[in-house]
């Protein structure tokens, strides 16, 4: 196999494995939700539509240009498809976009509420989570909401009345994104519901994405 071959091999198969993921993790229900990754300038590699998350192997997963053309996979991409290329075509800084269904933060979508900074690691995404404008799913319309909410550096957007898109440099970093996102969702759920939480002021979050860059071993 090539060097291009190989990327693309693996990258598949870390789609296939996240998908199980989303289940195991409680971030989505039966087939919804979807993940991609970037593979060049001029392909991505995104999840097949509508096949039980246990049954995707790598081959499933769609290779598609930028345009929109299939050009490796015999099943359908994600419906999501467009929603997904309209991110990559609009922020040359993301690698991967993960698509949930998790039920705190789609509460909050359903609800048309941003999350705060209600919990430090909302820093993941930006200052809050926004929401983007209602618009139905599988359409181009839904892609120019969720790019207008995600703008030039949220990581992550609740869909309205759907759920969570959520873009970061890699497929790894966008599925960890996803995770805190459903995280400070159901901290923010739980503190609401027996009392008022303190919302951290945007100083605050600006030192703590410097913190975040440096975070780890
Ligand atoms: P796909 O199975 O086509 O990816 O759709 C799932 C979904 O979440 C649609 O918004
Ligand atoms: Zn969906």
């Amino acid at each position: 196999m090539t060097e291009t071959e190989t990327k693309r091999y693996e990258t598949r198969r870390a789609i296939a494995e996240y998908g199980r993921s989303l289940l195991e993790d409680d971030l989505t229900t039966g087939t919804g939700g979807n993940l991609s990754a970037r593979l060049d300038e001029d392909h991505i590699a995104i999840s097949p539509s509508g096949i039980p998350y246990k049954e995707v192997d790598p081959e499933d997963v769609i290779v598609a240009r930028m345009d929109g053309t299939i050009v490796d996979g015999d099943h359908d991409p994600s419906t999501e498809l467009p929603m997904h290329l309209a991110v990559y075509r609009e922020r040359d800084d993301v690698g991967g976009v993960v698509h949930t269904h998790s039920p705190y933060a789609t509460t909050f979508a359903s609800l048309g509420e941003t999350i705060p900074a209600s919990h430090y690691l909302i820093s993941f995404t930006g200052s809050e989570v926004p929401v983007a404008e209602y618009r139905t799913h599988a359409t181009e319309e839904l892609g120019e909401a969720a790019v207008d909410a995600l703008g030039e550096s949220f990581n992550a957007t609740l869909l309205r009345n759907h759920g969570v898109l959520t873009a970061d440099d890699s497929l790894d970093d966008a599925y960890t994104v996803a995770l805190m996102v459903e995280y400070c969702a159901r901290i923010h759920y739980q503190a609401r519901a027996i009392g008022e939480p303190e919302i951290l002021p945007n100083g605050e979050i600006d030192r703590l994405s410097d913190k975040l860059d440096s975070y780890g071993q």
